[in-house]
């Protein structure tokens, strides 16, 4: 009778303890690290015994991966040899048990098991598969009340073990597979990714250091005649080993990943001017030292590098990128095989003027379009196509910060270029829809643009493509062109005649930024505008100065007797809208009526 109470109390343990396991394992509010630890205690209370563990094995070593330690040994100085402990199971493949430690054969000559007086051991080895993971082992300092563990003990333990295993399997798992997500499989570098994770990092070490950094862009030279002289292949080759010393050549601390294609991107500690810049121009010589083996000879490469500095005032890295950016586009400009830095130029054309470049490449340069509203009405009757450019990092530049740069290095018709094809393409897709044909679509050229016979031709001809066969316009082209009076021409005959197609066509002039210079009368004597826009700032002034009101009343009543339409620019409240519509101006633009919208 006793004994079979007695069976059915181990029974009712038994399931109550695996009961408890299968809850842990099955539970979704705690993470495998929790679940782990919960599960050893479980183990540790319910087998009677002190200490639980788990050695993983890692690099042909056991490590502690979990613990629960009732009797201290394995505290910072405490000398219990672990590996002996794990590896005391792992010998035979199978569940060992030792009751009286201190004499088995194994243990009776190490000291600690001695000191610390352990009397049982049981080591369970963790098996996935046929791959040995690790050791589940126990350890109790006084005799067991039934001398030895039970079979149902056994069976718990084993049952623990496996469970352990599918976990560090998982675990190793999602580790490879992160790593690899952040590994560039060709070069064995971080690749993007993992350097944009870094740079998060690295931001905020900067700030608890209080001391910037700094990164290069690295890009090879001509790389594209290497593939296309010998393959891609030796292109791979070169691009591997040239990172590799590009690799070598960093400073402790600093490291390279790739970024893209034939690009690196260097990120260099504590750095700023000269230190970044001599630090980028080793690497330089290094790679241009270089001699890269491959399969069709010794090859040599040099490399170009932009340096952009990161502030601790920035809450990003897109400055600093796009500053990198700038000055590796200016480093390919200079000839290749130099490395450039800004020298605190930000905001000067030269850095704008490459990141525009390579917007312009990479088409990230587009249109935003603002509201045009009939002040009488209140009805949309018109839009303005707004320059825009878009960084890598999805981040957006106003016309305002690169157009003058775009000015400087002879871009502008370009930019120019794209917003109106841009605008086109929008206004033909409005036309399909069914729009009104009446609303008219403005876009600013420049007087660059315009003195350039072929652009203006190309234009046309893409307008013609693109006119919808089933509108009919009244009499003009829904398409209006700005001009400015920003670049002080005075040669109007040739002005005249560079928009004279545009006019025949049936598109119309619009004259922007009216009152902001003194050509701008002579403009509207010379030039053939349907439009004339009142430039922002008269506008916000007009209600504050009686005067600014009398000129924007002059204006209104001079384009009235040419037949032009006014529009103010920069209306931003009720009040200045009401003011102008009773002064008579046509048309309104601004935030009162609508922000630019992409
Ligand atoms: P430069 O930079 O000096 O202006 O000239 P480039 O010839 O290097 O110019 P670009 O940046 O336009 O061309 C880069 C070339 O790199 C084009 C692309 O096919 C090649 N490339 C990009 N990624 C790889 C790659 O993983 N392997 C190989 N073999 N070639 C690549
Ligand atoms: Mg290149
Ligand atoms: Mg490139």
């Amino acid at each position: 009778m006793n004994q079979h109470k007695s069976l059915l109390s181990q029974a009712q343990n038994q399931s109550a303890r695996l009961q408890g396991l299968w809850q842990l394992a099955t539970s979704r509010s705690k993470s495998d690290e929790e679940k782990a630890k919960l599960m050893l205690t479980l183990a540790r209370d319910t087998l009677e015994v002190d200490t639980a563990l788990i050695g993983e094995v890692d690099g042909g070593h056991f490590v502690i991966r979990y613990l629960v330690d009732g009797l201290g040994l394995f505290r910072a100085n405490g000398i219990c040899p672990l590996e002996m402990l794990c590896s005391a199971a792992t010998r035979s493949g199978e569940s060992t048990f030792f009751y009286q430690m201190q004499e088995s054969e194994q243990f009776c000559n190490v000291e600690a098991v001695h000191a610390s007086g352990v009397q049982v051991y049981a080591g369970v080895p963790i098996w996935v598969g046929d791959e040995l993971f690790g050791t589940l082992v126990f350890l109790r300092r006084h005799p067991m009340a039934e001398h030895e563990f039970s079979k149902d003990d056994k069976v718990f333990m084993e049952l623990l073990a496996s469970w352990f295993g599918l976990m560090l399997l998982r675990t190793r798992q999602t580790q490879a597979l992160q790593t690899q997500a952040l590994t560039d499989a060709l070069t064995g570098l971080p690749n993007r990714r993992a350097a944009e994770l870094r740079f998060a990092e690295e931001i905020a070490r900067a700030r608890r250091d209080n001391s910037g950094f700094a990164v290069a862009i690295a890009d090879l030279d001509r790389f594209k005649l290497i593939n296309d002289n010998f393959g891609h292949d030796v292109g791979d080759e070169v691009l591997r080993q040239s990172s590799q010393i590009m690799r070598e050549a960093l400073r402790e601390g600093d490291w390279i990943a790739r970024w893209g294609g034939e690009e690196f991107i260097l990120f260099l500690h504590h750095s700023s001017g000269d230190d970044a810049f001599a630090a980028v121009e080793r690497v330089r010589l290094a790679v241009k030292a270089a001699s890269y083996v491959t399969r069709s000879g010794n090859i040599k490469v040099s490399s170009s590098f932009g340096i952009g500095e990161f502030h601790l005032g920035d809450a990003d890295m897109s400055r600093t990128l796009s500053e990198a950016d700038g000055c590796l586009y200016e480093a390919k400009r200079r000839g290749r095989d130099c490395v450039v830095a800004s020298e605190g130029r930000e905001g000067t054309t030269l850095w704008r003027a490459g990141v525009l470049q390579r917007a312009l490449q990479e088409q990230r340069v587009l249109a935003a379009y603002q509201v045009m509203v009939d002040l009488r009405t209140g009805k949309p009757v018109a839009d303005e196509a707004l320059a825009r450019l878009k960084l890598s990092d999805g981040s957006m530049i106003p016309a305002g910060e690169f157009i003058e740069a775009a000015e400087g290095v002879n871009l502008i018709h370009e930019v120019d270029r794209v917003i109106a094809y841009q605008s086109m393409s929008r206004c033909t897709a409005a036309l399909e829809d069914g729009f009104d044909p009446n609303f008219a679509h403005f876009v600013n050229l420049s007087p660059q643009f315009l003195a350039r016979k072929e652009l203006v031709e190309q234009m046309l001809d893409f307008a013609v493509a693109m006119c919808p066969c089933n509108v009919e316009f009244k009499e003009n082209k829904p398409i209006v062109f700005e001009i400015t009076e920003r670049q002080l021409l005075s040669d109007f005959e040739s002005m005249r005649k560079d928009v004279q197609p545009l006019l025949d066509f049936g598109f119309r002039l619009a004259l922007d930024d009216f009152g902001s210079g003194y050509s701008s009368f002579l403009y509207l004597a010379e030039l053939p505008v349907s439009f004339l826009k009142i430039e922002g700032w008269m506008v916000r002034n007009m209600r504050s100065n009686i005067r600014v009101r009398h000129m924007v009343e002059s204006m209104v009543s001079l384009s009235r007797r040419l037949g032009i339409i006014t529009i103010a620019e920069h209306v931003e409240d009720s009040g200045t809208a009401e003011m102008l519509r009773e002064m008579g101006v046509d048309w309104g633009q601004g935030y009162f009526f609508g922000k630019p919208e992409l």
